[in-house]
């Protein structure tokens, strides 16, 4: 690699988005602030004061948008008559993921001017199974436009773990790769964790590794899963508080609700995690403030299983007759959320971007190892 030296005021900046941020204390506390906080895109500023110009800034997403975040609520269900609705916030992914591009793109340019290199992420991915390569080109279309390369390991369905491991090591020892990805699910015969495990700590983009699931649990630094952080970065955007709320994750898997558990754990809200053996989910559900579903199970939540004002992060992805659809139904669910985020269009762009986020996070952590590995030697 062809090093210049870094630039490592930038260091900070750009390992932002893997930190628990502190709280905010302009931000709203309640159900009823938050359900009349103002929505907000790039264009209006985050700090909670000066964003109750709330009126311009609909009118602004819906001049440069061309749509409108809130709703007109519907009839309502039998169990919620009587109670005082307000329409609910659509918790659009778009102008999070622009927001987080142009921060990328930023790093990424820099990046690229002070060391001559490209941020560069591989995605390794065993067989053809549609939903894999259709991500895997997401990926490789997201990281193009913040200006990160991509580097496509195919491997035939049939690779053997030692196989895939050996990529992956090869991946691991080149100095123009900054971070690795492995397009799940595997082949059935593949041993997942040998494969996971053998990703070096510092280029695990997805914070997938043992390495690093167990620092995330441990509160210390290190690559956090992009799915999860895609949540907290609309929470965060739409001005949702976390800290002192209850939360409610469906699903135990290790991609998004476990780290989505840590991660709002982490952030102070009490979290119930919930899986395919809670009976009956609706009371759980009922309590929170938060939910959010990683369960791939379309339908799961309905309105009548929720706190009327609470927020719903739907992080489900099914295909059901050509379409692509939620955890949540979404009828029930606008008429009684306060926010919630749409499927298709809320969480998944923003993980493409959370990750690409990780990747030039991952760039600059390795360059700063390689200087100071360098500097103890001379
Ligand atoms: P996973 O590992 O298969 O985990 C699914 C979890 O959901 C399991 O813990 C399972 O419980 C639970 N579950 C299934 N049916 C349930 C039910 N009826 N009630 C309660 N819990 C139930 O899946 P994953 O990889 O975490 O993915 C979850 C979803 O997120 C999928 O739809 C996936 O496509 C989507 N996803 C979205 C993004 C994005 O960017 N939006 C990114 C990655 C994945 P048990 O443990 O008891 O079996």
């Amino acid at each position: 690699m062809r090093l210049r030296t870094v630039v490592t005021r930038d260091l900070p900046r750009v390992l932002r988005g893997c930190q628990i941020r502190e709280k905010d204390p302009t931000l709203p506390k309640t159900a009823s602030e938050r359900v009349r906080a103002p929505e907000h895109d790039d264009s209006c500023p985050r700090i909670g004061a000066l964003a109750l110009a709330g009126s311009s800034c609909s009118e602004l997403i819906r001049q440069r948008v061309g749509f409108s975040d809130t709703i007109t609520a519907g009839p309502v269900s039998a169990w919620a008559k009587g109670i005082n609705l307000t329409p609910a916030k659509i918790l659009r992914g778009a102008p999070v993921a622009r927001r987080i591009r142009l921060e990328v793109e930023t790093a990424a340019r820099s990046f690229v001017e002070e060391t001559g290199v490209l941020p560069t992420l591989a995605t390794v991915l065993a067989g053809n199974a549609p939903p894999s390569s259709a991500y895997r080109d997401a990926i490789s279309h997201a990281m193009e436009a913040c200006g990160i390369a991509h580097v496509d390991v195919l491997l035939p369905v049939a690779a053997t773990t030692g196989r895939i491991v050996e990529s992956v090591e090869r991946l691991n020892d080149r100095d123009d790769v900054h971070g690795v990805i492995i397009l799940l699910p595997l082949p059935p015969h593949v041993h997942v964790l040998d494969v996971i495990s053998s990703i070096t700590p510092t280029k695990d983009v997805d914070g997938i590794s043992p390495s690093s699931v167990g620092r995330l649990h441990l509160g210390l630094p290190t690559l956090y899963p992009s799915t999860p952080l895609a949540g907290l970065e609309i929470l965060d955007h739409y001005q949702i508080p976390v800290a002192g709320t209850r939360a409610v994750v469906v699903g135990r898997g290790n991609v998004v609700g476990k780290p989505m558990a840590a991660l709002l754990t982490a952030r102070d809200a009490t979290v119930t995690l919930c899986h395919s053996r809670t009976v009956p989910l609706e009371v759980e559900t009922r309590m929170a403030d938060i939910v959010v579903l990683a369960a791939g199970h379309p339908g799961l939540l309905h309105g009548e299983m929720i706190k009327p004002g609470a927020t719903v992060i739907d992080f489900g992805v099914n295909v059901s007759s050509g379409r692509i659809i939620g955890d949540a139904d979404p009828e029930s669910i606008e008429r009684l959320a306060g926010a919630y985020t749409p499927v298709p269009g809320g969480t998944t762009p923003v993980t493409t971007m959370a990750l690409a986020r990780n990747t030039v996070t991952a760039a600059y952590a390795q360059v700063a190892e390689f200087q100071s590995t360098t500097a103890g030697k001379s």
